[in-house]
């Protein structure tokens, strides 16, 4: 049997509270599959580590999670502390070191739930964004110059590389795909900015070649925004740089229903590091310690997981689960028109999946 090791990093806010959930979601699944068990391990790190640490998680943090299969991550984010502190000392920290550069994005209005958009179901909205997960606008590269002068300027340097555009483009070739469409939409600003984005355009031109079964499109991403809303079942597969997917990627959560639901992971599509899985959502301290955040991005984040792992029945299953309380619509969380606590949702999703099997 095939044991993998999990590292769960709940973080803070509504972090914990939704990981308990999802590792015990995640415990039933592997309980009733014989090829496989899940062992997991904790980890504390975060605004209160950082209280008494000063630092968000130990130096050597990212080495000790190099020896597991894969991460649960909750939420960094703590309304004392500087969000550029809890950003880069824990998530960003993590990604960086384990070059986890894909960060996938799914977008589905699960069956049951009701988004924003008039006559939109399930089959009409059914994307996954891929968002460059390493580089780019969030390189971290650019600075301050004549700081206090009337001629002070602010620079922030968006860094495409060759291998980075190539890798992440190559990566969203490949799972277009292998999705039933075979339809890729690349979103670019190459109008405006004619660099780097001219750039990832003529890397697209190139490539494209060698994917000659998937079908492709072009857009500039503020035209993008309007189609998401007007015209949703035209769109599949997406990829954009970290900047314009993290955009796009709030825009598709609110249309799905709740930033509650969405998921998303942060691959290391090589498989030599571990990915990492996590709910979009913040930490939300508005609704902490009520027991009523919702895990449902948690749960769905849970399955990417599985389905990373190679343990595809077994994500289907989990899919399955969560998508039949949706579908029966009596046990839903608030932020979903219900009136559920995060327990209630998570006894509902364990007890589908045990009517599943
Ligand atoms: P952070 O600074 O960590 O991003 P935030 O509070 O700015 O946190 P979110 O945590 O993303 O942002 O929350 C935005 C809003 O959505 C909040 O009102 C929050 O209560 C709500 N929300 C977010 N996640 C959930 C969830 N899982 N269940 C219910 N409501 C949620
Ligand atoms: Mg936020």
């Amino acid at each position: 049997m095939k044991q993998f090791k999990v590292a769960a990093v709940p973080g803070d806010g509504i972090g914990p509270e939704v990981i308990d959930a999802g590792v015990e979601v995640l415990q039933a699944v592997a309980a009733t599959e014989p090829g496989f068990a899940l062992d997991f391990e904790h980890f504390p790190w975060g605004g209160d580590y950082y209280r008494a640490h000063g630092e968000m998680m130990p130096e050597d943090g990212v080495d000790t999670l190099r020896a597991f299969d894969a991460i649960l991550f909750g939420s960094a984010g703590d309304p004392k502390i500087p969000d550029h502190v809890t950003l880069w000392g824990l998530r960003l920290k993590i990604c960086q070191t384990l070059d986890q550069y894909a960060n996938v994005r799914p977008a589905r209005l699960l069956p049951g739930i009701t988004g924003p958009l008039a006559n939109v179901g399930s089959e009409e909205l059914d994307w996954v964004i891929v968002r460059e997960n390493s580089e780019g606008e969030y390189a971290g590269a650019g600075g301050r110059v004549h700081v206090g002068l009337p001629e002070e300027v602010g620079l922030d340097v968006a860094i495409f590389t060759r291998p980075g555009v190539e890798r992440i483009q190559r990566f969203a070739f490949e799972l277009a795909r292998s999705r039933p469409r075979k339809k890729l939409t690349l979103v670019t600003k190459s109008n405006a900015q004619r660099h780097g984005m001219v750039f990832w355009d003529s890397i697209f031109e190139r490539i494209r070649g060698d994917y000659p079964d998937v079908e492709t499109d072009k857009m500039l991403v503020d035209a993008m925004t309007t189609r998401m809303v007007l015209d949703p079942k035209s769109l599949d597969t997406i990829v954009a740089t970290n900047l314009h997917a993290d955009v796009l990627s709030d825009l598709a959560a609110a249309l799905t229903g709740s930033l509650g639901i969405a998921p998303t992971g942060n691959l290391r599509p090589e498989r030599d590091m571990p990915s990492m899985f996590e709910p979009i959502h913040g930490s939300a301290f508005d609704i902490t310690g009520k027991g009523v955040a919702n895990p449902i991005g948690t749960f769905w984040s849970s399955a990417m997981l599985l389905d990373h792992l190679g343990e595809r029945a077994a994500a289907g299953r989990l899919m399955a689960a969560i998508e039949r309380v949706t579908a029966e619509g009596n046990v839903l969380p608030r932020d979903l028109g219900g009136k559920a606590t995060t327990r209630e949702v998570t006894d509902a999703v364990l007890s589908s999946l045990s009517r599943g099997n």
